[in-house]
């Protein structure tokens, strides 16, 4: 799984691959079968149209809202309800409505699997409560406050989670410390790995 800045991350498995979330039209630049975005926001959906555009066969999913601003996809777009499921060859989503901060606009964090490989995105939100028992190894979760949690409000989120995900992933965290965040929850939930990755890099699931 590869970082790709503020919420992005690009799955890859079996020569197919899933991009969560991508802020600009540089990050829509991958190969790929699935698009997934979690909430309309410019930057969670800034690389849909060079996405789509690269790959003619792909798929975006996402829920009724972002659909409703990228209708030019419509004939290749998969609507993202909670407590939904959908497959997609060997990728199973998972869609859990998760409460957006202050704007209050509809915000779809998911659960991929493929294989023994579990990744929660959670999008922007205050609450990570649908996926508290959602059996997620590796979940991104947003530090930034008031659209999102806050670093004290995900360590307390997170600290909620039965059974705790091995590694969590910072994302979004504009002017906070992520680094900070992760040596408090290391103190909090000291098995939990967590890392903060940098634009580009490989994280392994
Ligand atoms: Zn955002």
């Amino acid at each position: 799984m590869r970082f790709l800045g503020q919420s992005g991350f690009h799955l890859s498995k079996g020569g197919t691959s899933v991009l969560i979330d991508p802020f600009d039209s540089k990050s829509g630049e991958v190969d790929g079968e699935v698009i997934y975005c979690t909430h309309c926001h410019p930057d969670h959906v800034g690389g849909i149209p060079s996405f789509m555009e690269r790959n003619p066969d792909a798929i975006l999913m996402t829920n009724e809202q972002v659909a409703g601003k990228f209708k030019q996809f419509s004939d290749r777009t998969v609507i993202a309800r909670d407590e939904e499921s959908y497959k997609h060859g060997d990728w199973e989503f998972q869609f859990i409505a998760a409460k957006h901060g202050i704007l209050r606009d509809l915000n779809i964090g998911v659960i991929v699997r493929n294989g023994d490989e579990t990744f929660g995105h959670v999008g922007d939100t205050i609450t990570f409560e649908g996926f508290i028992s959602a059996m997620v190894d590796t979940i991104a979760v947003p530090i930034t406050g008031i659209l999102t949690t806050s670093p004290s409000q995900a360590i307390t989120e997170l600290k909620k989670f039965q059974p705790h995900p091995q590694t969590v992933v910072v994302m979004h965290w504009a002017f906070r410390n992520p680094k900070s965040f992760c040596r408090r929850l290391s103190v909090e939930l000291p098995n939990v790995k967590c890392i903060v990755p940098k634009k580009g890099e490989l994280i392994p699931l």
